[in-house]
């Protein structure tokens, strides 16, 4: 496949991001301390030349050139990131990821560990006075350091933090689930929309390059007239007293928390919103895991067009994730879907009667950095995010139905929302 098939590609460096030598970023690229912006700001300006090192081809003609990769902005000229909750998912996957970003920067951490503060704050370059606790976070408003706050908090904790973000006059990028509820996430979008702040939720899927190039076959008709997506995600949890497993901090078991997948990709990969949903659930309250939350479920959506959705999620099977959507002229299938990294696309397209069967290999790309960094960008260009809040408070809406008809054994109808995404990603730079 041609790396243009991909959707959400390098920015052309804008005539700013001309101005770093790369010496200059490579000192600087694992962090900035605070304080010392402006200087780097002056350092970047007196190299002069373009942050890109490029050099001639030294490969025949018919070879692939060999791309230097794009360093990006100046770190002082980054979005600032402050991530709240330093727990598995920042340490693993957004800290690195903001080290590697194009256009984003870790300004602050906040955490309720001072010690594991100050263990990530030194490992990330972070000044001591760049670390917050819970309690102080609100001091936050006088750090201009600080651009976004991004959420990474238990579900229960995403609603109060968004809030208090907007009031110190913060843009948001909020982890899924949303929230917990409905109501909880029109107060994130009315917050952010009155203190005027952007919200964006973090739905990386959106972002991962393979999933953008199904998307982008479904968009252009490749499988012909959409009618059914399958998928399942899930995973075998451990440990009962953790947070995931206690229905006030989680909001409901595997739906909210992986289930959720199943349910955007649904959505974006149709372009249509469904009006009819059908859920059943396992409860199985004689394994500690599950007294709280439910241990699996499976339900259907149906969309306007006849398209459905059949979708299973559990918290006691081994890891599971895939998706395959399926057209009149053929199919198309990420096994793995949905994780980290690894994932694996294939389609089968009719081709004067029979099925030819294509794996497409695409370069990998941190997911991520490509979501952290479509932040920056609607902040950097006064941009609405491709997935901001509405898109979060649909899903919600979503989840809320199949529980209530779980619960109560019957179909539950939904009216449309109305548009949930901005732009897609590919319309900035
Ligand atoms: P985690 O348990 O590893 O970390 C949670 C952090 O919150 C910890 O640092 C913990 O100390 C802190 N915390 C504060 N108050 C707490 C409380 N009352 N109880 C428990 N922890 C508390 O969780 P995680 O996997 O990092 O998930 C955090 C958020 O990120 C969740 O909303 C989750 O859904 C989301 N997430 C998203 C992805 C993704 O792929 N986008 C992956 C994992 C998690």
């Amino acid at each position: 496949m041609h790396p243009s098939d991909i959707s959400i590609l390098p920015q052309a460096p804008s005539p700013s991001d001309q101005r770093a030598g790369r010496r200059t970023f490579l000192k600087y690229a694992g962090g900035i301390a605070a304080g010392m912006a402006p200087l780097m700001a002056a350092q970047a300006q007196q190299a002069g030349a373009s942050a890109k090192v490029d050099f001639p081809p030294d490969h025949a003609d018919s070879e692939a050139p060999e791309k230097m990769p794009d360093p990006g902005l100046p770190p002082a000229e980054r979005i600032g990131y402050a991530v709240v909750g330093l727990g598995r998912l920042t340490v693993g996957r957004l800290l690195p990821a903001l080290a590697k970003s194009r256009y984003s920067r870790l300004s602050a951490l906040v955490s309720g560990d001072p010690a594991k503060a100050r263990k990530l704050a030194q490992q990330y370059g972070l000044a001591e006075q760049s670390i917050y606790n819970y309690d102080d976070f609100d001091r936050i408003a006088a750090n201009p350091d600080v651009q976004v706050v991004y959420i990474v908090l238990p579900n229960s904790m995403h609603a109060e933090f968004t809030i208090r973000a907007a009031r110190a006059g913060k843009h948001v990028l909020c982890e899924k689930p949303m929230a917990n509820s409905v109501a909880e996430c029109q107060q994130m979008i009315d917050a952010c929309r009155q203190a005027q702040r952007k919200l964006m939720i973090a739905y990386r899927s959106q972002y991962e390059p393979l999933t953008r190039s199904l998307l982008k076959m479904a968009r252009e008709n490749r499988l012909g007239e959409l009618k059914e997506f399958i998928s399942a995600n899930s995973q075998n949890m451990g440990d009962p007293a953790q947070w995931r497993l206690k229905k006030a901090l989680a909001g409901g078991g595997p739906l909210p928390d992986v289930g959720i997948y199943c349910i955007n990709a649904a959505r974006f990969l149709s372009g249509e919103e469904p009006t009819e949903v059908l859920g059943s659930m396992r409860n199985n309250p004689a394994d500690p895991r599950f007294r709280e939350v439910e241990e699996s479920v499976q339900f259907t959506l149906r969309f306007p067009s006849g398209f459905s959705a059949t979708c299973s999620s559990g918290y006691n099977s081994h890891k599971s994730q895939f998706l395959r959507l399926q057209g009149t002229l053929g199919w198309g299938e990420l096994d793995p879907a949905y994780a980290y990294e690894g994932n694996r696309l294939r389609y089968g397209l009719l081709q004067n009667g029979r099925e030819v069967i294509h794996e497409p290999s695409i370069a990998a790309s941190d997911q991520f950095m490509l979501e952290i960094d479509h932040m920056s960008q609607c902040v950097r260009q006064d941009r609405q995010p491709h997935t901001p809040g509405e898109e979060g408070l649909q899903d919600q809406r979503i989840i809320e139905a199949i529980y209530a008809s779980a619960q109560g054994g019957r179909v539950i109808r939904l009216a449309p929302p109305g548009n949930t995404r901005g732009p897609e990603p590919r319309q900035e730079g």
